[in-house]
């Protein structure tokens, strides 16, 4: 057999895989088929690609993910297939690795777009905090790659599509067990799902002065990010809304720099965004060769007028 695989713990990770999977199953003219953590994923699939989807036995409820491993990894033996992708979320790259060892295959770990030649899979990864793009061709079988989230856009289902289901029925397993679990101190907000994202960098000079962008996020129907030093440094904002290389990747339809200087790792994380408009006392600052639209002005004036307008525009 061969075929291209995809796994991902979630079912937005599974629709982007089967995205890029599809793309690449097509001009291999091979088959696509995926994962599915749960029964009533199956269906939908299939509607976004898949042509056949595996259905995983449910997890003990002490058993943590990667307790798919064994499963992940008796199929992909039996299956043989030429490439192998794995949704890289922090448990998905720890998933990637284990399989890539028991296939005793290469692994490209954290890819963000493919291309072929002939039947080799080409796959680009950001270096340097998104300065450079190295391109990693793996010489064993099955192509691996572990693929960051957000690199493509989910599939989208397709009416009256037809596939295979197959449920398996080997036993997940783990030496780790599941003690107890407790939700993740987050703000109330996916960033990733925000359509408008308002995003404070360090040319806020108070923790209290982000109630400016509060405001504006508030007006514009959006929510609030920050640059990491916000979040990591000064701690002013939880690190689940801090957007770049190392923390979310947004492509909202509006992004909105409040005093974010817009380095490379900030910018890398921003640049899908469908709009990109900054304000910066800085003419020179970077994030102005990234944005579509810019303001340079101290954001203390600008914010402000900016919202009365918004809000004025809204009423009439
Ligand atoms: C390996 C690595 C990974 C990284 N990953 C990330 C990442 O994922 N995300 C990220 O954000 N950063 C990341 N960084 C850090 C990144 O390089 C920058 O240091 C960071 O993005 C800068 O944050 P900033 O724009 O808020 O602050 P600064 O660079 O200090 O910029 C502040 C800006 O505010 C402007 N300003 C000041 N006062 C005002 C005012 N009153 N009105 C208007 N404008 C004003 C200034 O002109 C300046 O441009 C990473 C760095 C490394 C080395």
């Amino acid at each position: 057999m061969a075929g291209i695989l995809v796994f991902s713990e979630t079912r937005d990770g599974t629709r982007e895989l089967l995205s890029a999977g599809r793309d690449l199953a097509g001009k291999l003219g091979t088959t696509l088929t995926a994962f599915a953590t749960e029964e009533g994923f199956a269906q939908d699939y299939i509607a976004c690609g898949a042509d056949e989807v595996l259905v995983l036995p449910a997890l003990a409820a002490d058993q943590p993910i990667e307790a798919y491993v064994p499963v992940l990894l008796e199929s992909a033996k039996a299956r043989d297939p030429d490439v192998f992708l794995i949704g890289a979320t922090a448990r998905g790259k720890e998933i990637a690795a284990k399989l890539a060892v028991g296939l005793n295959a290469g692994l490209c770990s954290g890819c963000s777009g493919f291309a072929l030649d002939g039947a080799k899979l080409k796959m680009e990864r950001m270096l340097y905090g998104g300065a450079a793009v190295q391109t990693v061709v793996c010489t064993t079988r099955p192509q691996m790659a572990s693929v960051l989230p957000r690199s493509f856009d989910p599939a989208q289902p397709e009416e009256g599509r037809q596939g295979k289901i197959t449920k398996l029925s080997t036993s997940p397993r783990s030496a780790v067990r599941v003690v107890s679990r407790a939700p993740k101190q987050r703000e109330s907000v996916d960033i990733t799902e925000a359509k408008v994202v308002v995003c404070v960098g360090r040319g806020v000079e108070k923790v209290e002065d982000i109630s400016l962008a509060r405001d504006l996020a508030q007006a514009a129907g959006g929510e609030v990010g920050c640059s990491r030093p916000i979040a990591e440094e000064m701690r002013w904002l939880p690190e689940d809304v801090y957007l770049g290389i190392s923390g979310k990747k947004v492509k909202p339809d509006l992004y909105i720099g409040v005093g974010v200087s817009g380095q490379i790792q900030h910018v890398t994380g921003i640049r899908d965004s469908k709009v990109i408009f900054a304000i910066n006392k800085d003419e020179n600052a970077p994030i102005f060769e990234a944005a579509d639209y810019g303001i340079v002005g101290d954001l203390y004036q600008v914010v402000p007028k900016l919202i009365e307008e918004i809000k004025a525009a809204l009423k009439g």
